[in-house]
């Protein structure tokens, strides 16, 4: 213990459906003095939390998101001042969030921390819709990758040349406005246009809605169905498995 410093727990809070939250993290909702967000946790999960206690760092006045290093920041001024301190983070806490940046941060301010996990919708986002990441008979390997990035940008972080070598499932998280990008990237790199490819928008929330197609054919899909962000995008034949179960498939469609 370090005295009157409060902790700083790193809490996931799922897709989306506050069922899915863990039973740790809805207790810690309920009883952190402040929890810091941003939107994507979704109102359900953060209407759980007291009114009082909730401060929304997704959005300032100018509809810019707050700086990483005033979140950083606060994290360790209200620790200081003896808070309990959640920063609830959609999906899980240490996937595409920052997490890592947060507790390097803390721990390099003497602020204990805890990271609550929470279901990534780099495998909730799918698996509801129908579709296993792995399959026996069609992918031994899975890779989560951000489609933020430009790929036809010489330093790209993702090699996608080699993601269409692995053979295995690609996730692609932030990955709705450079699909057509992407997905050209990864037949130019050898894969086969007809790989199947599915995404999965605001899985588990009212509104969830799925496109299908292949990797020739899922920027149309994208665009008839109307996908916006947040959405997973999943490639790979696994994405076929749910045309098989669709009729059977209960939950959120
Ligand atoms: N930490 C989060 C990811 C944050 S990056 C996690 O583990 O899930 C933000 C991206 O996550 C979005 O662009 C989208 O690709 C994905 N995402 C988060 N919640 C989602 C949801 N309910 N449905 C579909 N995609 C979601």
């Amino acid at each position: 213990m370090t005295g009157d410093v409060g902790t700083v727990y790193l809490v996931g809070s799922g897709p989306g459906d506050p069922e899915l939250l863990t039973v740790k993290a809805r207790r810690l909702l309920k009883e952190a003095d402040l929890v810091m967000h941003d939107r994507l946790p979704g109102k359900d999960v953060i209407e759980l939390v007291p009114a009082e206690a909730r401060v929304d760092v997704g959005k300032r006045a100018h509809g810019d998101r707050t700086p990483q290093s005033e979140i950083n920041r606060r994290l360790v001024e209200r620790a200081r001042e003896g808070k309990t301190v959640v920063r609830l983070k959609g999906g899980d806490p240490t996937v595409f969030a920052r997490g890592g940046e947060e507790m390097t941060h803390l721990a390099d301010h003497g602020i204990s921390f805890e990271v609550v996990p929470g279901v990534t919708s780099a495998t909730g986002g799918p698996a509801v819709a129908g579709i296993p990441l792995t399959h026996r008979e069609f992918a031994s390997s899975v890779t989560v990758v951000t489609g933020h990035e430009d790929p036809t940008k010489a330093e790209s972080a993702v090699d996608w040349e080699a993601l269409a070598a692995t053979g295995g499932t690609i996730v692609v998280l932030m990955g709705v406005t450079r699909l057509p990008e992407y997905t050209q990237a990864l037949i130019d790199a050898g894969m086969d246009p007809e790989t199947p490819v599915a995404l999965v928008e605001r899985a588990t929330w009212d509104g969830q809605q799925v496109a299908t197609g292949t990797l020739e054919t899922i920027v149309d899909a994208r665009d008839s169905v109307g996908v916006e962000p947040p959405a997973v995008t999943v490639i790979g034949e696994v994405a076929g498995v749910r045309e098989d179960v669709r009729e059977w498939l209960e939950g959120y469609e």
